[in-house]
């Protein structure tokens, strides 16, 4: 500890019934002490108190203090789609989102990603791994405070296209970069195999490698995606590539999975995220640990689209990086991670038949210090230790379906939800607090977003089959909206 500031008065120490670094035991009675937006203590509140007996005091109660979640998944503008495309297989999602996406402006996602960023802050979410197709979840995210690696969509399959979209690519990124606050990192997310050719994803590998950007990509997500990449078949052949009017340019077969296609064209390294990884097989989960490339992993999502189930524990076996994502509403309908978390280590269960692949402690870890691990992020966040920033959350756990604790880990993975959130600190700054928030104007917030989301129902009910004259965004350069909504 730094004798010379131990009687700082700008000194706030935090204190709950338990405290949870994750990196380290739980401790109950515990605090944390911070000073201008960075950890500066840890552990039992009497000695954390004395130590810093000068500093404010703010008694959190009968709570756990807990890093904040890290979501290494989620698409923050489709959060007014919940509830719209439920109860489709994958390949009929996608095909409709493709149509029901471009009804929507720029603004009106700017509306739909303020919702979300209003969610993952009262979920406890507070770093964000995002992939924005129409680019305005960066002034979302900065309007609420989160933390986070915001990754701008590419789509491409033409390569005679390739200059354009790569400039156009440049154009994004350097505004986007620009415009972001300290706690905003630009990256670049080529969608998938099946919307990027393979020559722009090595276009944006080198692009990506030389300014030292991230990026990621859904990989073997569906069945789907794993029959057209290896054989050249299936509905992304023909449904998807039509829908899109992409049926007059060549299909080939590969005959490779996704994942060993992708390395073939040297994307992968450590500032890859995998999205999804639901069909990785052995090779593949070798390949993503010899490059160093983490996974997110979006257990929920893949469920409800009857994807199947990422094969979490070869993963981990293997030593690759996992975190938890929740996708996006459009798909799993709740940012709550606590949901994700449970999700998770019930479908591993069950299906490996075998309780110890997944256990509520090392849930939490996935969802907090695994994820900025993926993300890179693990130098700052993810656990409370001296050192890291600021950013955790706490959970209300006076209720009784959690007394008496008797584990802090399975009082939050087996029993809480989002609601129990009542807390919620970024880098110092209290964002949200006894469940209000301190920045934002919810209320004008969700009144905005459900006008969005009345005109994506119309839209829907006018049936999602209009052919592609309404796709105009698909073919103009990548992240270029302004056709398609007019
Ligand atoms: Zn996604």
């Amino acid at each position: 500890m730094d004798r010379a500031n131990t009687h700082s008065p700008d000194v706030t120490v935090y204190r709950a019934e338990w405290v949870l670094p994750v990196s380290a035991a739980p401790i109950a009675d515990g605090a944390v002490a911070v000073r201008d937006g960075q950890i500066i203590a840890v552990g039992a509140a009497g000695d954390v108190r004395r130590e810093h007996p000068q500093a404010a005091v703010d008694d959190l109660g009968q709570s756990i203090i807990m890093p904040g979640f890290v979501n290494t998944h989620c698409h923050l503008e489709y959060t007014t789609f919940r509830g719209i495309l439920d109860d489709e297989g994958f390949g009929d999602w996608i095909i409709d989102l493709v149509e029901v996406k471009a009804s929507l402006t720029p603004e009106e996602y700017l509306l739909s990603a303020r919702l979300g960023a209003v969610e993952s802050l009262a979920s406890g979410i507070t770093t964000i791994a995002d992939s924005t197709y129409a680019g305005v979840t960066p002034a979302a995210v900065t309007e609420a405070g989160l933390r986070g690696r915001l990754y701008l969509e590419v789509f491409g399959i033409d390569d005679k296209r390739l200059d354009e979209t790569m400039a156009d690519v440049d154009q994004r990124v350097q505004a986007a970069r620009a415009a972001a606050p300290p706690l905003v990192e630009i990256g670049l997310a080529p969608h998938a195999p099946y919307t990027v050719s393979s020559r722009l994803y090595q276009e944006i590998a080198s692009y990506c490698r030389e300014r030292g950007l991230s990026v990621a990509s859904h990989v073997a997500e569906s069945r789907e995606e794993l029959a057209y990449i290896r054989s050249g078949s299936g509905r992304f052949a023909h449904d998807f590539r039509e829908k899109v009017g992409w049926e007059r340019m060549l299909v080939q077969p590969y005959g490779v999975s996704p994942i060993k296609y992708l390395q073939q064209w040297g994307a992968f390294d450590e500032h890859f995220l995998a999205v999804h990884c639901v069909q990785a097989n052995s090779d593949d989960i070798r390949i993503l640990k010899s490059k160093n490339a983490a996974v997110a992993h979006c257990p929920k999502s893949n469920a409800k689209l009857g994807c199947g189930i990422a094969p979490l524990r070869d993963l981990m076996h293997e030593g690759v990086r996992v975190g938890f994502g929740t996708d996006s509403p459009a798909s799993s309908n709740i940012m709550d991670m606590f949901d994700e978390m449970r999700v998770a280590l019930f479908l591993h269960r069950a299906v490996e038949r075998d309780v110890s692949v997944l256990d509520a402690q090392k849930c939490i870890r996935i969802a907090t210090l695994g994820g900025a691990e993926a993300l890179g992020f693990d130098d700052r966040v993810g656990s409370l230790e001296p050192g890291k920033r600021a950013d955790f959350i706490a959970v209300d756990v006076s209720s009784s379906h959690f007394a008496p604790i008797d584990n802090p880990y399975s009082a939050l993975v087996y029993g809480a939800n989002q609601d129990d959130v009542f807390f919620t600190c970024v880098d110092g700054d209290v964002l949200y607090r006894d469940r209000s928030f301190t920045r934002l104007d919810e209320e004008t917030i969700r009144g905005e977003s459900f006008r969005v989301r009345e005109k994506l129902r119309a839209r829907v009910a006018r049936g999602v089959d209009v052919g592609a004259a309404e796709s105009g965004w698909w073919h103009t350069a990548a992240g270029d909206t302004r056709e398609a909504t007019g």
